[in-house]
């Protein structure tokens, strides 16, 4: 923790001057929000609040409705739907918080509304390789959520006593939801001293648990059953992909969320380091998302990276093809040789 403390003592003092000259503040999530971004975004909304600051969360597109219960979600501004608004809130802020991603590509069609403000701007994220887009950067990519790193911020700004059950709850959403409940390896002890401090602030983490991950509409089952009957299990390469096409997904009647996570069963047969989904956009034709993870030391950003236009952790990433979910499979299937050696 000293060693945290000492590298980051000036750049605490310049976010302190920063909030302290700002009359008007943006909080930015990336793009499709999850519970880290909303977590961050509206922990920092109600910490602004509390000292009397304005602040505005503008998220590029809508959050999945189970995190509709986070405190302030309903005052979140989205820009694909009221964008007139969201460039004058922009316009007239004088200080930008970027939650949750590092690179700008990451909030679309907002990253030119952010290249033209003169606004002072913030960076708090954990993911690699941050771009060099802020002015104060706060990038650790070893603490499992942008909650966890925001809530050492907040210590060491002098935050700590201002953490009240609602912010306690928005951060423990995040820390959850990025770590897959506690289980991945970016879990410490810290994140564990980190939950016990937020239990103190009699947060209601059975409540939290279940808005998120007990909460399902038919068609979310629905998508789940689909995108595990079109399991492929590639032994050799101890790899699984699965896939969930434009018109299934239709006749399912899916909802933006209802994909959230079907990834991680992945990982769940025996033996597998690798997987993939692959997600017809329901919106734009010739689009297809598709979200990796891994085991180990198997690099998933690299993969992303190198194969389809992404990026994000080790264990967790996300990228895009431009065609149909076939294709992609396609180039998936051709690429996997080359990892052989990371594979088995
Ligand atoms: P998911 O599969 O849940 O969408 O994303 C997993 C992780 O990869 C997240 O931490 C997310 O930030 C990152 N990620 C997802 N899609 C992209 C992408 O297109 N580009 C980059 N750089 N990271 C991504
Ligand atoms: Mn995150």
């Amino acid at each position: 923790m000293l060693i945290f403390e000492l590298m980051n003592f000036e750049k605490i003092k310049k976010l302190n001057e920063l909030i302290n000259a700002s009359e008007n503040i943006v909080i930015i999530p990336h793009t499709s929000p999850d519970g880290d971004a909303i977590g961050s975004c509206l922990a920092l909304y109600n910490v602004l609040k509390i000292i009397n600051k304005s602040s505005h969360v503008v998220s590029p597109n809508k959050a999945p409705d189970f995190l509709n219960w986070t405190p302030g979600f309903d005052k979140i501004t989205y820009y694909d739907t009221e964008k007139e608004r969201c460039k004058k809130l922009i316009s007239n802020s004088d200080l930008i918080f970027t939650l949750d991603f590092n690179d700008l590509s990451r909030i679309g069609e907002l990253k030119e509304v952010l290249n033209q403000s003169n606004s002072k701007t913030v960076m708090i994220d954990h993911h690699q390789n941050p771009k060099d887009y802020a002015d104060l950067i706060f990038s650790n990519s070893e603490i499992g959520s942008t909650c966890e790193l925001l809530y050492e911020i907040f210590v060491l700004i002098g935050f700590e006593s201002k953490l009240n059950k609602d912010i306690s709850s928005c951060l423990y959403l995040g820390m959850m939801t990025d770590t897959g409940s506690f289980q991945y390896s970016s879990v410490s002890s810290r994140t564990h001293e980190i939950i016990s401090s937020l239990f103190n602030k009699k947060i209601d983490h059975n409540f939290i648990y279940n808005k998120v991950y007990n909460d399902s509409s038919a068609s979310r089952l629905k998508v789940l059953g689909s995108a595990l009957n079109s399991l492929t299990h590639i032994k050799e390469l101890n790899t699984v992909y699965m896939s969930l096409k434009r018109d299934e997904l239709e006749k399912l009647n899916y909802k933006k969320g209802d994909s959230e996570g079907i990834v991680n069963y992945g990982l769940t047969l025996k033996g597998v380091i690798f997987c993939a989904i692959f997600i017809e956009d329901v919106n734009v034709s010739n689009n297809v998302k598709i979200s990796f993870r891994s085991l180990g030391n198997f690099p998933c950003n690299l993969y992303a990276e190198n194969h389809f236009l992404g990026g994000g952790h080790i264990n967790a990433s996300g990228g895009r093809f431009e065609g149909n979910a076939e294709n992609a499979i396609e180039k998936f299937l051709k690429s996997l040789p080359k990892y052989k050696d990371k594979l088995i």
